[in-house]
């Protein structure tokens, strides 16, 4: 008998129906779809339910909530939905897999000798911020440079910051970091954003924001937090020392595919491949959200393929012979 401990409650076998890694919105979503199939569900997350939308401060795009809601509480509310509907959410770090087998194995690390068993695995694990890969990027991390927006910016009231990037989560997050710091250069590449069109004209219209285009962010540099970027100009291939007191990375995302890169099909950026039915080229096995090869990445598109994943992983277990 296989007894490991879930949150607030103990269960007595490690057999499961669908067994979902990652508790971002696609996640939830594929705990719900399963839950109120019945299935047998169970969904395992290493920190914290959320993902990406809790490295947000506000959500405004997720249909049915006219007033920005904080990505923390969506999140809260779908965790609560899916536990409503029987789904067990479990917080333990998988540290490995196997699942090319009809009985796939999940191994966490509370568990290590005894994986846990599934009929069906839904990949839900997601991306995290890409990196620069600039000298001074590690060693001052914390330390002046920042991935995340809610988490950071209150440290950098009425001080000048560099954003480097020109896509939605570097605009949006740049107009949220006006909230405190006293002037935001948006470093961008080339010399055109990226951005959705409303957050474009939001940032244009912010006096506290002004662009760096054609420009890139060369190196990091200071003695015990930051003090200054180099950053050159791609046009006329110069670069120059412009003192700073923080800057923020947002050059977009990388799948966190370290555990399954052998297990399923990925491309060359390393984003799972999965037809419409989310199911990978191994069967019984789907990908959904973030760490899917797909086109738009919105906390409605994530829900979405994870209630299409929950169903197709329901019609492949009911079409197989029960264990
Ligand atoms: P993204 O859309 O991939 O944008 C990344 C930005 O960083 C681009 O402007 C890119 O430049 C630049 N970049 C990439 N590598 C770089 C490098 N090495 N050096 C300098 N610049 C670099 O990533 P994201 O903004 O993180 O967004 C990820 C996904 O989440 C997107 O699908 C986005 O739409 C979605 N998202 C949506 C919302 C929302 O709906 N409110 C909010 C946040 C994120 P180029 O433009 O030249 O390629």
């Amino acid at each position: 008998m296989f007894d490991f401990r879930l949150t607030g409650e103990r269960i007595q076998d490690n057999r499961f129906d669908v067994v979902i890694i990652g508790g971002g919105p696609a996640g939830l979503s594929a705990a719900i779809y399963a839950g109120r199939a019945r299935l047998k569900t169970l969904l395992l997350e290493k920190t914290a339910t959320g993902g990406q939308i809790t490295l947000t401060e506000y959500i405004e795009n997720y249909p049915g909530f006219e007033e920005p809601i904080l990505g923390t509480t969506l999140a809260e509310k779908m965790e609560k939905q899916a536990q409503r509907f029987g789904a067990k959410i479990h917080y333990a770090e998988v540290t490995s897999v196997k699942l090319k087998d009809d009985e796939k194995k999940i191994y966490i690390s509370d568990e290590n000798d005894n994986p846990i068993t599934s009929r069906a695995v839904i990949l839900a694990m997601g991306a995290s911020p890409r990196k620069l890969r600039v000298s001074g990027e590690e060693e001052f991390t914390g330390k002046g440079v920042s991935y995340c927006g809610p988490c950071d910016a209150p440290l950098f009231k009425d001080k000048y910051v560099i954003v480097v990037g020109g896509g939605d989560t570097a605009i949006e997050e740049s107009l949220f970091l006006t909230k405190f710091a006293r002037r935001v250069s948006v470093v961008h590449r080339r010399n055109k954003l990226r951005a959705t069109a409303i957050l474009q004209e939001r940032a244009m219209a912010n006096p506290k924001i002004d662009f760096i285009f054609n420009s890139v962010v060369r190196e990091i540099k200071g003695d015990a937090k930051v003090e200054s970027v180099i950053i050159e100009n791609l046009k006329e291939g110069k670069g120059k020392e412009v003192k700073c007191d923080g800057i923020f990375i947002f050059v977009g995302l990388e799948p966190e595919t370290g555990l399954i890169k052998n297990e399923v099909e990925c491309n060359d950026n390393g984003f799972v491949l999965t037809n419409e039915d989310m199911e990978t080229n191994v069967k019984g096995v789907y990908a959904v959200g973030d760490i899917r090869a797909k086109s738009l990445r919105q906390v409605v598109t994530a829900v979405s393929d994870g209630a299409i994943a929950a169903m197709s992983a329901y019609k492949y277990i009911t079409s197989n012979s029960p264990r």
